[in-house]
């Protein structure tokens, strides 16, 4: 199967890589929506946040937790926001399931 963020994680393509275990890896986000601004993603192919499920959910735990580390890491004491956009009408334009780490600005709530 062809997913760009598989690949990515399987060092195929280059990334600017910050983290990586043995189920997760996180790098900055290549069109940077903020000072700070990268994604985490498991390993294991999940096509998106629709297809979490009771099979697959341990990474999205750990994933939040490395998020936690990352954000320290990376000065986002001020806060972050954390987003998953899912489908089409949610903006989803990679196919597998991925975390934006945004920070360093202030966000605007709602998001448009
Ligand atoms: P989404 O629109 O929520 O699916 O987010 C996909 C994100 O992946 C966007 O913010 C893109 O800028 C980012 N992206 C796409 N290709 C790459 C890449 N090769 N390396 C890093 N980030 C990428
Ligand atoms: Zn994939």
């Amino acid at each position: 199967m062809d997913c760009l963020f598989c690949s990515i994680a399987k060092g195929e393509i280059p990334s600017k890589c910050i983290y990586e275990d043995e189920s997760v890896f996180a790098f900055h986000d290549i069109d940077p929506q903020a000072p700070v601004h990268f994604l985490v993603i498991p390993k294991q192919h999940i096509a998106s946040p629709a297809d979490i499920n009771a099979e697959n959910s341990g990474v999205v735990g750990h994933i939040f937790e490395v998020i936690a580390k990352l954000a320290a890491e990376q000065g986002l004491e001020n806060g972050y926001r954390v987003v998953t956009n899912c489908g089409k009408d949610g903006g989803q334009s990679v196919g597998h399931l991925h975390f934006h780490v945004l920070g360093k600005r202030s966000l605007a709530w709602p998001p448009g």
